[in-house]
């Protein structure tokens, strides 16, 4: 494979054309060949399953790139998330507050990653494992190639079987999404996987067999993006409650930091090693991969660039619940998706709560929760109240 010394720039009004950049040199001179550009999320995946028993080639891949530990969702749904994660905007304002089936769809006004980089000439392709990921939410918006089962999941050797055929025929700068589903129930990971974390027949067992087996099919399509010199990003869209607080097992229904907190890798040419503590979240990504790839950036977002500086970092990340259960959550509305849990998690101290009422909910359960993660609790009242309720995570 050709491996050039200099930063290949591809347009579309010049076409092909070689510019040297010397802010990029470092960045470009070790790529074999056009830019790309590999996302990854894993479904559900939880921020503290990352590791060398879990997952070899993601724990090898972070060892060469950066490892960001205090990475944030918005949402503990899929469509809203991946929304966020394409678009750079949080769900009030990419109003996706829900799943695709719950009949939410970005609008096609809002920029997506995918569309700015084919803006560029590059190549563009989204392959998915389930419903929810699927092109009825508008997650595919700007991708020349999309595919996606047409209800419930896809086994995900048959998504990446996909998406590596379709990467092996690139010739141009890519952008390529895959999306995989493992960690989310049912939880059935093959008896290998199984065993190579140790064995078990409880959920949580079952759940580290479904991350270990993400990782093993992950494996292959990493080498074939690494070989290409491409960018790679891994995250979730959301983790998932173990049982740590009420309402047992599940996701939707949570703002717990255990659904909100996800793991992300980000690794490639000129990136650099180590770890990084900063608050970051989900609408940072898009802006890294187009700062790394040296194109404009998307309109409207206020997103960081997650390679900048020594540790980027933000002063809160406001969430919310992805459905309202009053089971869960004492106080919340079920008439409406509106009616749900809204949180700012402050940077400094912890959590703040932003919906009125929710302190009564578990406060304990809370504190524990962030125990987990090293965050205290913090006060109700959060000096970014303001910010908050202007990013319409709090109630007028
Ligand atoms: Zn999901």
């Amino acid at each position: 494979m050709r491996r050039s010394s200099l930063c290949l720039s591809w347009g579309l009004s010049s076409g092909l054309s070689l510019v040297l950049s010397f802010g990029l040199l470092t960045a470009c001179e070790e790529a074999p060949g056009p830019p790309g550009v590999l996302i990854l999320t894993i479904d559900t995946w939880r921020a503290d399953h990352l590791s060398a028993e879990l997952t070899p080639n993601l724990h090898k891949l972070a060892s060469t790139g950066l490892q960001f530990h205090n990475a944030w969702t918005p949402i503990g749904l899929t469509t809203a998330a991946h929304a966020s994660l394409f678009t750079g905007l949080l769900p009030p304002e990419h109003g996706l507050r829900g799943n695709n089936h719950h009949g939410y769809r970005l609008a096609e006004t809002h920029q997506t990653l995918a569309e700015q980089v084919k803006a560029q000439g590059w190549a563009t392709g989204a392959f998915v494992s389930s419903y929810p990921a699927g092109p009825e939410g508008g997650l595919h918006q700007g991708f020349d190639t999309s595919s996606a089962p047409e209800s419930g999941e896809r086994p995900t050797a048959e998504t990446l079987g996909l998406a590596q055929a379709w990467l092996g025929a690139q010739t141009g700068p890519w952008l390529l999404w895959a999306h995989v589903n493992d960690p989310h129930g049912p939880y059935a990971p093959d008896a290998a996987d199984l065993a190579a974390v140790g064995g078990g027949e409880d959920d949580k067992a079952r759940y580290r067999g479904e991350v270990h087996q993400a990782d093993r099919l992950l494996g292959s399509l990493i080498a074939e993006a690494q070989a290409r010199g491409a960018l790679i990003i891994v995250t979730a869209d959301h983790g998932e409650l173990h049982a740590e607080e009420r309402c047992g097992w599940q996701h939707e229904r949570s703002s717990s930091p255990v659904v909100l907190r996800v793991p992300l890798v980000i690794a490639g040419p000129g990136v650099p090693q180590g770890r990084r503590d900063g608050m970051v979240g989900l609408t940072d990504i898009a802006h890294t991969a187009l700062t790394w790839a040296k194109l404009p950036p998307l309109t409207g977002s206020s997103a960081l660039d997650l390679l900048a500086g020594d540790d980027p970092s933000r002063s809160f990340w406001a969430a919310e619940s992805g459905l309202c259960d009053p089971e869960c959550t004492p106080g919340c509305d079920p008439a409406g998706f509106l009616g749900k849990d809204r949180v700012v998690y402050a940077n400094e101290g912890g959590l703040y709560v932003v919906r009125p009422g929710f302190g009564e909910y578990g406060e304990g359960e809370l504190a524990a929760g962030l125990e987990n993660y090293g965050l205290p609790l913090a006060p109700v009242e959060s000096p970014d109240a303001d910010q908050a309720r202007a990013l319409g995570y709090q109630d007028p």
